[in-house]
């Protein structure tokens, strides 16, 4: 297997990490937001955002005058984007079915799909640009799903982020704050004063924001690591380079921490695709961010037969891949390792992101290996019940249960089942 760079990520960013101590700002934020609660959240808001409303908690009449302030064209779209995440999310919860079945005479096994969490948060990113899209994908999604639902996101340059807190409110939001970074979702998962407690915070957010959900991981629940956006092109002699090039740039510009990979069978395609990145640049309006995820850790790899693409894209194991050859389709059947996968020149990693329907909330850092995106599935319990209705199905249980416990030591649970051999078969028990 021969694989060679035309570009290499520069060692320094290979795996995006910016240089600043994330973990250790995410814990002083944390560890002072337990210790002063909203005092330590409006410092931090004022001195990350440059923030520091009377109150963080939109009232009904800043929504309705921040839903008066977009374009009804605005509103128009966000209802049809809505839509389409709508169908594809209730697409979703249909295949989730409750069920019971009946594993011997007598012994009935069950699942059920509960929806009934007190309340979720959402995280809606923004610092950089708005997000209204993150609004449907994580507010709709968890309304279909039947929850609760409220949500926090940063203010945009100083203000209230009038098109994301539309499309919040038209996805069914209960409750609105506008509060950004690791300050919000600490006082999400501590408590404070102002911002109720809660039990599970979803939403995407940059490397602060993935390291204060990962920090806080088992004190409250979290959907999954959805940190900076990743993309990763397969792509055959056939693609169209300036594509190639367009849609690489399309994810670069997400962040300076966010890769973008073109594995290619084609030299051709990937030299022509290099050439295309450096021109498109000039003349992309956020070249300033774009050019720096690009320069720092773009890659084109060449290998030698698609087969190898699909391997090496898998060990990549990134957030979305597009594949752009002649069968795209072969791809669902030899790659594993991906949160969003793109098949074909029609589709694009940007419409997943902003309006075909299927989730953008996605794994990232490699998190693909083990987790897909947020689905509707996310925001409910899958659970298990038993009843037994034959005595006899009871007591060979308890017998078994009395022999596999005692190989563990368990006395206790031995009993449990002593008892019920003992009711329901007759067996004689010397405790
Ligand atoms: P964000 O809302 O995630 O973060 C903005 C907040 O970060 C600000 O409010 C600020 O409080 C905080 N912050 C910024 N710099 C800081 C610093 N130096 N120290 C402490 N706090 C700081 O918005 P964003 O920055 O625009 O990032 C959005 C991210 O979401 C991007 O990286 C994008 O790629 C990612 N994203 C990921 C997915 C996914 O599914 N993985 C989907 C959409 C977006």
């Amino acid at each position: 297997m021969a694989r060679s760079y035309l570009k290499k990520a520069s060692p320094a960013t290979t795996n995006g990490q910016p240089s600043t101590d994330v973990a250790g700002i995410v814990k002083d934020v944390i560890d002072a937001t337990r210790r002063d609660g909203d005092v330590a959240v409006r410092r931090y808001s004022d001195k990350f955002d440059k923030w520091s409303p009377a109150s963080f908690k939109l009232s009904k009449t800043e929504i309705e005058d921040a839903i008066a302030q977009v374009p009804s064209q605005t509103i128009q779209d966000i209802k049809d984007v809505q839509a389409n995440v709508r169908r594809f999310a209730e697409a979703q919860k249909a295949s989730l079915k409750d069920f019971e079945v009946e594993t011997e005479p007598g012994v009935l096994l069950g699942q059920r799909n509960n929806h009934h969490w007190r309340v979720r948060y959402r995280y809606i990113p923004g610092g950089r640009y708005p997000l209204p899209a993150s609004a449907h994908m994580t507010i709709l999604t968890a309304k279909v799903a039947g929850v609760k639902v409220v949500a926090c996101t940063p203010p945009d340059r100083g203000k209230i982020p009038v098109t994301t807190v539309a499309a919040m409110h038209l996805a069914g939001v209960d409750e609105i704050f506008v509060l950004g970074g690791i300050q919000a979702v600490a006082a999400m998962a501590v408590g404070t004063e102002s911002v109720p407690k809660v039990d599970f915070i979803a939403g995407p957010g940059n490397a602060f924001v993935a390291e204060a959900k990962r920090q806080l991981y088992g004190e409250i629940g979290i959907d999954l690591f959805a940190g900076p956006t990743e993309i990763l092109i397969v792509a055959d002699e056939t693609a169209e380079p300036f594509m190639v090039a367009t849609d690489l740039l399309s994810q670069a510009e997400h962040g300076p921490d966010s890769p973008a990979i073109l594995i290619t069978t084609s030299e051709d395609v990937g030299r022509k695709t290099i050439d295309y990145c450096s021109r498109l640049l000039e003349g992309l309006v956020t070249a300033p961010i774009a050019s720096v995820s690009w320069g720092q850790l773009g890659e084109v790899v060449l290998v030698d037969s698609l087969d190898e693409a699909y391997q090496v894209a898998d060990e990549y194991a990134l957030q979305h891949v597009q594949i752009l050859t002649a069968n795209p389709r072969e791809a669902l059947e030899k790659m594993t390792n991906y949160g969003a996968l793109f098949l074909g020149p029609m589709a694009c990693v940007s419409y997943g992101d902003k309006c075909i329907g299927t989730n953008h909330v996605l794994p990232t850092r490699g998190a693909s290996r083990y987790t897909g995106g947020l689905w509707v599935g996310r925001f409910l319990r899958t659970v298990t019940y038993q009843e037994v209705r034959s005595a006899e199905a009871s007591g060979r249980l308890g017998q078994l249960c009395g022999r596999t416990a005692r190989y563990e030591s368990f006395e206790g649970h031995a009993r449990s089942g002593d008892l019920r051999a003992h009711l329901y078969l007759g067996d004689k028990f010397d405790w």
